[in-house]
């Protein structure tokens, strides 16, 4: 890895300012990320998020940071609403399904990894599902009784809000906000003290009489609520505080501001150091969400016969602070960028090979500096690409002025931070094969056998080319 001397400066939304990375610890940085709940297929607005959290991690590991990566699936009780409302999502798919809820969450889990691998996103370090932190999150809630916030009702336990000053530190919401959104719950669970309580614990009462993910707790059979998973999983393996904790900008109202009450109330001592939001990918101007029903998959994109890696280019070519509205339109307009610089990749594959020697390195520094100035400045991808874009312009104008071996290679480097795939490009080059077909129809055409050539031209198509025929022979080229 070549030198950086660029600071990272984040956005911290607990002090909407952006701030010079520091980490707690000299070298490492510990980073959290709230997993996907596992009851459908993620949506490509989910996967924004995700390549945001990627993003993130390879421009830390770019500055020479060894980054500790955790991230939680929620396989468990996640409710159809934030407050608490509603069925449980697993147990109603599981019903729509016929399945069982494991076998759902199996089964939702195990996409979610196919569409990481088809992001190039890089799987968190240590992945944990709710359902196999039961005993770390029955720890935390005790500890909460042992500090006076939690309290038990005929139906669950709470988190008493009034308890924790600063509540809404991360929101910087009223109170009063929250009360109006939370109030039905009162109905739910009339003995609730606040409405804006959170449960910590559901016991199998009410409406979870017949809950089939159950297990045993101080407080009877029952299972977690959703936000202490991430209290409970981040501080297994990061302690308390760590570096970095990231989501979308949905979670900074309730999950984040609950995750941050209990973890905060339990140890007394700060959740996370900083806290990074993305924002939503919109569908016709309204929110893409797995509940609304409205949502595109990376199943629906392949099925189009799109890269995936262009959905990437697409979310990279949009600030993660700024809502990115999807069209099909943008996805055809990434996916021809991609396909351009591929080209390059190649043809500077092929010139790097005839072209070594020229030393002229000095004129790429200022695109190197470029880049990183844009992707320091709180992950400025947008920037960053354009210039990459800036180089390539440049090297088309005057190739005289660069050596193509330090271009590709200063390319490689960006793409450890944009993920898309240029190392892997496979040369177009035709096979023997193909090349061999191309020989035995041009003996074919030259002997007027017009029917034989034609089927011969077939076959080097059925396998990806097309033949051009040019002053100098037939050529074979990619379609
Ligand atoms: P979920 O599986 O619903 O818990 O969501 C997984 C991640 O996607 C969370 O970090 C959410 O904040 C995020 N998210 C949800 N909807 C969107 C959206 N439309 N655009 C971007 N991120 C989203
Ligand atoms: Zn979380």
């Amino acid at each position: 890895m070549e030198e950086v001397n660029m600071t990272l400066r984040i956005y911290n939304t607990l002090t909407r300012r952006k701030e010079v990375f520091r980490p707690l610890r000299k070298d490492r940085v510990g980073l959290y990320t709230c997993g996907p709940t596992v009851y459908n297929y993620a949506h490509i607005g989910n996967l924004r998020t995700y390549i945001f959290e990627d993003v993130l991690r390879r421009a830390l590991e770019y500055s020479g940071y060894k980054v500790k990566h955790v991230m939680n699936i929620t396989d468990v009780g996640h409710l159809t609403s934030d407050a608490d409302l509603g069925d449980d999502k697993l147990d109603r798919e599981a019903r729509k399904e016929g399945k069982s809820v494991w076998e759902i969450a199996k089964f939702y889990t195990d996409r979610f990894w196919d569409d990481i691998k088809r992001l190039n996103i890089k799987k968190a370090d240590h992945i944990l599902p709710a359902t196999k932190a039961i005993k770390e999150q029955v720890k935390i809630i005790r500890q909460l009784f042992k500090r006076g916030c939690a309290y038990e009702t005929a139906q669950a336990v709470y988190f008493d809000v009034s308890k924790f000053k600063n509540y809404t530190k991360l929101s910087r919401q009223k109170l009063s906000q929250k009360i109006v959104g939370a109030r039905e719950e009162i109905v739910a669970d009339p003995d609730k003290k606040n409405p804006y309580d959170f449960a910590l614990w559901f016991k199998l009462a009410g409406r979870f009489k017949n809950h089939i993910m159950r297990w045993s707790s101080p407080w009877g059979q029952g299972f977690p609520g959703w936000h202490i998973e991430c209290s409970a999983i981040s501080t297994k393996f990061l302690g308390q505080p760590f570096d970095i904790h990231t989501g979308g900008v949905d979670h900074i109202g309730v999950h984040h501001t609950n995750e941050i009450a209990q973890s905060e109330a339990a140890f007394g001592k700060p959740l996370a150091k900083y806290w990074m939001h993305g924002e939503f990918l919109l569908i016709d101007a309204g929110k893409m969400a797995k509940s609304e029903g409205n949502f595109i998959t990376l199943g629906t994109l392949l099925k189009k016969e799109f890269n995936p890696l262009s959905y990437r280019y697409l979310v990279l070519s949009a600030h993660y602070r700024s809502k990115l509205n999807f069209t099909w339109k943008s996805l055809v307009a990434a996916e021809n960028s991609l396909k351009n610089l591929y080209d390059f990749i190649r043809k500077l594959k092929e010139e790097a090979g005839s072209k070594f020697g020229i030393k002229k390195a000095g004129a790429i520094s200022k695109y190197k500096k470029s880049f990183e100035e844009a992707l320091f400045d709180d992950l400025g991808a947008p920037g960053a690409l354009a210039a990459v874009w800036d180089m390539i312009r440049a090297y088309n104008k005057q190739p005289a002025n660069f050596n193509p071996r330090s271009v590709l290679s200063l390319l490689y480097n960006f793409d450890s931070i944009l993920g898309l795939g240029l190392k892997d490009l496979k040369s177009e080059k035709p096979s023997r094969k193909v090349l061999a077909l191309v020989k035995k129809r041009e003996i074919y055409r030259i002997n007027k056998q017009w029917q034989k050539a034609d089927e011969i031209r077939a076959k080097v198509w059925a396998l990806g080319y097309f033949i051009e025929d040019s002053s100098h022979g037939p050529i074979a080229k990619k379609q």
